[in-house]
């Protein structure tokens, strides 16, 4: 007897929608993202593709009416329900374009929860384009399998996200002039947590010395070098990731 194809077939292209989901949904697309499923994916009638709008997991939907500039598609059957994200988030500097975008990306395929700009003394970068940011997240859920988006806050001031930073959440604030080896303090402090990078310029003294008043923060070390920023904030994310996270499942 041959074998029955796999469905939804694992080719099919996956994209994140605006559009609520759940059985029976028809989802109307133009712009890019039908430009995307018609002329790049080359979707016909009766193709699968799958779906997910950040909060009703990931549903097969099948094209039903496609044209050259919209497509429409109806959900067939819910694939994944929709992910428990770690409790975590990152709060970064911003840093130049292209490596802030770096961030985004990184952030969203290891697992963040919350992508959260913050803006230090030392910054060269005073603005952020949260679309552009948006974008990054979005795509990099879509390749990563992600059901979820990390949420992207607003960038607010240091001095702010100090004094409104909640209770029972731990900022631990890597501090490139030393501090708790990052896998010690980790297992000191479970729970929901917090990364705190700083800019290319690092945090000046002041900044310091107020990160390290605030009673919710840990300064961590990771390691003797000096490490650029974005490599920071993806190796603070993915050591907490693997020890207090969700890859701790076997
Ligand atoms: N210009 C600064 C370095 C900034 S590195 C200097 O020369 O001292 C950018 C950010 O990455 C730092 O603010 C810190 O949050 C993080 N970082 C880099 N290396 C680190 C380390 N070894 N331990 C902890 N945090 C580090």
């Amino acid at each position: 007897m041959p074998a029955t194809p796999a469905w939804p077939p694992q080719s099919a292209p996956r994209l994140f929608v605006e559009t609520s989901l759940g059985q029976g949904a028809t989802v109307a697309l133009d712009g890019n993202p039908a430009h995307y499923l018609v002329s790049v994916m080359r979707v016909k009638v009766g193709d699968t593709v799958l779906l997910f709008d950040g909060k009703s997991g990931e549903w097969a939907a099948v094209a039903r009416d496609v044209r050259k500039r919209d497509i429409v598609l109806e959900c067939v059957a819910q694939t994944r329900p929709v992910e428990a994200v770690p409790d975590f988030w990152l709060c970064a500097a911003p840093i130049k374009k292209g490596r802030i975008d770096l961030i985004a990306e990184k952030a969203c395929e290891l697992g963040v929860a919350r992508l959260q700009p913050v803006l230090t003394r030392r910054a060269v970068v005073d603005k952020l384009n949260l679309d552009r940011l948006r974008a990054h997240l979005v795509e990099a859920a879509e390749q990563c399998g992600r059901t979820a988006l990390p949420e992207l806050a607003e960038m607010v001031k240091l001095d702010v996200l100090l004094r409104e930073w909640p209770e029972g959440r731990c900022l631990f604030f890597a501090d490139e002039t030393g501090g708790t080896p990052i896998a010690k303090a980790l297992a000191d402090h479970p729970g929901r947590a917090a990364f705190l990078v700083g800019p290319e310029g690092g945090f000046d003294p002041q900044e310091r010395k107020a990160i390290r008043n605030h009673p919710a923060a840990v300064p961590v070390s990771l390691g003797p070098r000096i490490l650029r920023a974005e490599t920071a904030a993806i190796a603070a994310t993915s050591t907490w990731m693997a020890l207090n996270g969700d890859w701790t499942a076997e």
